[in-house]
């Protein structure tokens, strides 16, 4: 079994909302920057997603699940808006696609209530936080209900910290050290650091030494390697990541986004299979980053 914990929709309208709402946040730098040089999305990705529907979308999905052997997926949102496509989407095929909220601004009252309507449906099975595009740090007070509340329900928070390629991102809210006294007060939610902490790693294994509530994804190209003090191999990252989280708190995944060019992101499953390999995991270690893990922290049951 493959879950796929971290892949991407975007529809015409998400991209739409992110970019005004990134233009808003810079004052115009953004849209100022798309008509003096080169814009921040390719013109055939936006006219990829102009004419792409959600049924369209649904249907290649279905199609490269199948021919990569992958189960499930779980789809990530770029902001708050599009949750009714969202939903649309993922009613489509509730047997293998899973959704993720993503507040633009945790701090807000109403994201609680929005959290459990949501979860209602069976389909949105985990949030999204990105605190240096929302600007808020997951170390505030603010977002604590949502914490709170995230526990409650048994949904767990997905966080991107370190390099991004957002446009516009305030780096001093991507160090995962931000996570240690949320973890530490709400033991009962579970967090999970995208892409191995993108960066940061050596906090991402520091955080290990206390949090057992805090979890690891693999997803994505992980050449943030290329910007680390000394360069590691995938299959060293995986190793450490083991040593000091433990396979059962590891979850693989690869940030595929469909641009109308590439499909799923194959190549890097074969590159964490080889990395797994490499290991010479034993096969419950194997199949637990693989799937396992997502099934059980999401309340995915048997697949
Ligand atoms: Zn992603």
């Amino acid at each position: 079994m493959i879950i796929d914990s971290h892949v991407h929709l975007i529809t015409h309208g998400m991209a739409q909302a992110a970019f005004n709402r990134m233009d808003k946040m810079s004052k115009g730098a953004i849209s100022r920057r798309g008509k003096s040089g080169p814009g921040i999305m390719n013109r055939d990705f936006i006219d990829f997603l102009g004419r792409t529907e959600i049924a369209e979308f649904a249907r290649i999905w279905v199609e490269e699940l199948d021919k990569n052997r992958v189960d499930r997926a779980l789809f990530l949102p770029i902001g708050g808006a599009g949750l009714d496509e969202m939903d649309q989407f993922t009613s489509l095929h509730p047997d293998r696609f899973s959704a993720y909220m993503m507040p633009d601004d945790p701090t807000e009252k109403k994201v609680v209530q929005e959290l459990e309507k949501l979860v209602k449906s069976g389909r949105f099975v985990g949030i999204k936080l990105y605190p240096c595009v929302s600007g808020v740090s997951v170390a505030d007070e603010r977002a604590f209900p949502l914490y709170e509340a995230a526990g409650a329900l048994d949904i767990p928070i997905l966080i991107h910290f370190g390099i991004t390629m957002a446009p516009i991102a305030d780096y001093r809210l991507t160090n995962p050290m931000d996570l240690m006294l949320p973890s530490r007060m709400f033991s009962e939610t579970n967090f999970i650091i995208a892409h191995f902490g993108a960066g940061f790693f050596r906090e991402v294994l520091l955080l290990g030494f206390h949090a057992k509530n805090i979890y690891v994804d693999t997803s994505g190209t992980n050449n943030w390697r290329m910007f680390l003090p000394r360069v590691m191999e995938l299959s060293e990252i995986f190793k450490r990541a083991i040593e000091v989280y433990g396979a059962e708190r590891i979850l693989f995944g690869t940030d595929t986004i469909l641009n109308g060019k590439t499909g799923y992101r194959d190549f890097v499953l074969a590159e964490q299979l080889k990395a797994l390999d490499d290991l010479a995991l034993d096969q419950d270690a194997h199949n637990l980053i693989m799937g396992g893990n997502a099934a059980r922290l999401f309340g995915l049951g048997e697949l």
